[in-house]
């Protein structure tokens, strides 16, 4: 079977990979290489599309290419996306790749917050594709993530709040067509201290955040950097019609993590029912 596009990757557009700096030029074509080279008809550059502003940040969660972005008293200042810039290097690279379907798109962070700084910035409804993530949470004046809140908050407490926050996410955003990573806040549970992390603890919170998606239409990215069978299979339970596929690889950790583990995610998908649409950028449905 044919791979599908890959749903959910960043290039030197993004603010966490370093952002365009010169040790950065060039990532999007070598990505679009790569892509080339392991036969995967599409990929969709999502990149960053963040408005917090000021994110609280313990200085050990950044990689060395993102501490530039820490102010003095441990705030991450988000610079803008450059819209630009990154349509240009889209541009260059559609010319360069012509069998290669490149697609545009964000990855919108906190979507039900920020849509009308989005909308001052960028038509959003131009382009491909609309990722809405959940990255950071509220932390009394600050918004952190959740890397940082398990520092400070109850394991059980970030994993709750991520997960109550979805369905507030998804009923306050209009412009997301797709909702990513659901085990975002997971990836940084210290299993050192409370253990490995056990989705079945908070199997009902993310069966009523599955629920909420479901109910707005929008797909679940089944977001391939971990697989976990029980996503596809309770998103199923829960209603869910669409699936996409994303990597959510940064060039800053190398090419080769573009389609990563999606031959087994997409065994996992037909297993619950999910097939493939026409394009390789059509969402799986049931
Ligand atoms: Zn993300
Ligand atoms: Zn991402």
């Amino acid at each position: 079977m044919d791979l599908p596009a890959d749903a959910h990757v960043h290039s030197e557009w993004s603010w966490d990979t370093g952002g365009p700096v010169p040790e950065n030029a060039g990532r999007m074509a070598a990505m679009c290489l790569q892509a080339q080279r392991i036969g995967l008809p599409a990929i969709a550059f999502t990149e960053h599309l963040d408005f917090d502003g000021r994110v609280r940040f313990d200085p050990q969660d950044l990689l060395p290419q993102q501490q530039k972005y820490l102010d003095d008293d441990g705030h991450l200042i988000l610079p803008p996306f450059d819209v630009d810039g990154y349509l240009d290097s889209i541009d260059r690279c559609r010319h360069r790749f012509p069998d290669l379907r490149i697609l545009t798109g964000v990855e919108f962070g906190q979507p039900h917050l920020f849509e009308e700084e989005a909308r001052r910035l960028l038509d959003l409804g131009a382009l491909d594709r609309v990722n809405g993530s959940l990255h950071t949470l509220r932390d009394g004046d600050d918004r952190a993530e959740p890397g940082t809140l398990f520092r400070t908050w109850a394991p059980d407490d970030v994993i709750t709040a991520y997960l109550l926050e979805v369905p507030r996410m998804v009923d306050g955003s209009e412009t997301i067509a797709v909702v990513t990573h659901l085990d975002y806040a997971a990836r940084s549970w210290p299993a050192d201290t409370a253990g490995p992390f056990d989705p079945r603890r908070y199997e009902e919170l993310f069966r009523a955040a599955m629920r909420a998606v479901a109910a707005s239409g929008r797909a679940l990215e089944m977001n391939t950097r971990r697989l976990w069978p029980w996503l596809p299979q309770w998103w199923a339970e829960e209603g869910g019609r669409a699936i996409t596929f994303g990597s959510d690889a940064h060039d800053a950790l190398a090419p080769e993590t573009i389609a990563r583990n999606f031959p087994e995610a997409m065994a996992m998908a037909e297993h619950f029912g999910f097939r493939p649409g026409r394009r390789p950028e059509d969402f799986w449905t049931r």
